[in-house]
């Protein structure tokens, strides 16, 4: 069956009182569209909880810097329909930028210390944007459970600290990053990569797996590890890394030298002509 759009508030309000009325869940997967596999598996995550399956798409102005990508940022709402409707969604919120910051909007979430380093030195009102948001989509649903996915960590890390902070009645749930065969993680960003770039773009998870390799061969200090990686992204001068680093994955917190049985967690960012590229992976110290 076609999935269904709602532009309001109001209709969004109407579907959840519909849902709830009928004892159902709502898990809403928030995405800006352009959708592939990564969104799809969120999607197809959702529905294995509920048949009440949302997808949000909404190109947030404000988690965007003036000099950043929101108005080339990629858009093909009729094939998104098509990839929501596939993976299971029953409903896709897609709100104008009228409909969800109106005149005389002047509220926003800022989720301190674990939005501070890693993207928030590059990106510093990235998660002020993000946060408020995500807060707005998860209130006006009603979502009993939120997914989002792994390949943006960070930004799992400040949806969950908020929702607890918050006491917002969602559980998050974070799915796997899903990847290309040659293990580029998949992003609606990755159309603006050149063939050239494309081919290129795979030394950023050829970095996380020497990362990886290295602390799987017993190596503990951050500073050998961060450095493994950066060998690797320095074997590839056209590609600018803004970090490479790695930090527990409970706290983003970065010790001189990890501990067993700690979760590691290892962030990449680079740049690639003017595409910026992150990725991660999560790795137990043995
Ligand atoms: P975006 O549309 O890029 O804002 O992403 C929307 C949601 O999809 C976020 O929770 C992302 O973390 C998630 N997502 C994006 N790319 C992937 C991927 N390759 N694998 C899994 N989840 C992803």
């Amino acid at each position: 069956m076609a999935v269904t759009v709602l532009k309001t508030v109001e209709e969004m309000r109407r579907y959840r009182a519909d849902v709830r009325s009928n004892n159902g869940t709502i898990g809403l997967v928030p995405t800006m569209g352009y959708l592939h596999e990564g969104h799809a598996s969120l999607v197809r995550l959702a529905r294995e909880r509920t048949p009440h399956v949302a997808v949000s798409i909404f190109v947030n102005p404000s988690q965007f810097a003036p000099h950043e990508d929101f108005a080339a940022y990629p858009r093909n709402l009729e094939r998104d329909l098509e990839i929501a409707g596939r993976a299971g969604a029953e409903v896709v919120f897609v709100p104008e930028v009228a409909e969800m910051y109106p005149d005389g909007f002047s509220t926003s979430v800022v989720v301190r210390a674990v939005s501070e380093p890693f993207e928030g030195v590059f990106r510093p009102t990235h998660f002020e944007g993000v946060a408020t948001v995500v807060a707005k989509l998860l209130l006006i649903a009603g979502a009993d459970f939120a997914v989002f996915g792994r390949k943006d960590f960070q930004q799992c890390a400040v949806v969950q600290r908020m929702v607890r902070d918050l006491n917002i009645p969602t559980s998050i749930i974070v799915a796997p990053t899903v990847r290309e065969a040659d293990g580029l993680a998949m992003s609606s960003r990755n159309v603006y990569l050149s063939p050239e770039s494309r081919l290129i773009s795979t030394v950023l998870h050829k970095a996380l797996q020497a990362g990886r390799s290295a602390i799987e061969r017993g190596e503990r200090s951050r500073a050998a590890i961060e450095q493994c990686m950066g060998d690797v992204i320095a074997g590839e001068p056209q590609v600018v890394p803004d970090y490479t680093a790695a930090a527990n994955a409970d706290t983003l917190a970065q010790p001189d030298v990890f501990e067993s049985g700690q979760q590691a967690v290892l962030l990449l960012a680079a740049r690639l002509g003017r595409t910026r590229l992150i990725d991660n992976d999560v790795i137990e110290v043995p």
